[in-house]
């Protein structure tokens, strides 16, 4: 397995693999890996011929800078995840190489942030497709693979790749879980024993909410307020960032449920966020 640390060099290795006729599928990470990252990566795997893992902790995407402080990272640990994987090369840029002195440029997406997590964290999903874009260039993948736990973001970068004609095809890949239903986060470690313990209850919510949509409701505000009952009940410990009922093409807010929406929220335990979301797919 290669490291590579450059942009130069990452694109001489992808260059060297297409001229060969060998597909290229990426899976752009922030490290710390869990499941979640792992299956991304298995997927990848069955779809390209080689397969490149980026391991980036992005400062553009942070909206705050103790967030960015405490993001775990374990370079060590990842590297040998990703050669047990059979990942055949880790591009590890740096942040001054990334983003050096007079640095200017930056993708933006318009509309499909302007809600959930794009209006609780500002600048947030500028930082992500800027960042994307810049990986895409360095790896210069056929496809790459992103999660469905991270859905605003996935939606945003199919955006992007169509309209900019980055001729990459996007791939998602399903929400990995714990055993309790927590959505697998490389924040999760951050939790509190107490935290840990009421997290479940965001998944155990949603899918509170999920079966009143099973059983015929539409009206979007049953269901939000469905979630926050439970959370009040099985999570006193959590704050609500947003929980919000969405077009699954805009993502912007409904008020009565018509075709496939998603059901997203952000929950704060202490400074910890976590964010997680189902999927209702219409009739
Ligand atoms: P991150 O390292 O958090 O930026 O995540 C890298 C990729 O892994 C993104 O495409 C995420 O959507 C995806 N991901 C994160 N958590 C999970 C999970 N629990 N299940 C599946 N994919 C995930």
């Amino acid at each position: 397995m290669e490291v590579l640390e450059s942009a130069a060099k990452m694109r001489r290795w992808s260059l060297a693999n297409r001229a060969r006729g060998q597909s290229i599928a990426f899976v752009p990470t922030m490290g710390f890996f869990h499941e979640g990252h792992l299956s991304l990566i298995d997927i990848a795997k069955q779809r390209g011929d080689r397969v490149v893992v980026s391991i980036f902790v992005n400062p553009t995407q942070f909206d705050r800078p103790d967030d960015l402080e405490t993001y775990p990272r374990d370079t060590e640990r990842d590297l040998e995840l990703c050669r047990e994987r059979g990942v055949d090369a880790v591009y590890f840029p740096n942040a001054e190489a990334m983003y050096p002195e007079g640095y200017a440029s930056w993708v933006t997406v318009e509309r499909l942030g302007d809600y959930l997590c794009g209006a609780s964290r500002p600048g947030h999903f500028r930082g992500v497709t800027t960042v994307v874009a810049k990986l895409f260039h360095a790896v210069l993948p056929d496809l790459a693979v992103f999660g469905q736990k991270d859905a605003q973001q996935a939606k945003i970068i199919l955006r992007m790749a169509a309209d900019l004609d980055f001729g990459i095809e996007i791939v998602l890949g399903g929400i990995i879980r714990e055993p309790d239903g927590l959505a697998m986060s490389s924040r999760n470690v951050r939790l509190e024993a107490e935290q840990r313990k009421q997290a479940p209850a965001i998944h155990s919510g949603l899918l509170a909410a999920r079966e009143l949509w099973s059983n015929g409701e539409r009206k979007a505000s049953v269901l939000s307020e469905a979630f926050r009952s439970h959370l009040a009940r099985q999570a006193p410990g959590a704050r609500i960032d947003y929980i919000e009922v969405v077009d699954w093409s805009s993502l912007a807010p409904v008020d009565m449920i018509e075709g496939d929406v998603l059901i997203a929220t952000a929950v704060f335990f202490g400074d910890v966020r976590l964010i997680d979301n189902e999927l209702l797919v219409g009739e």
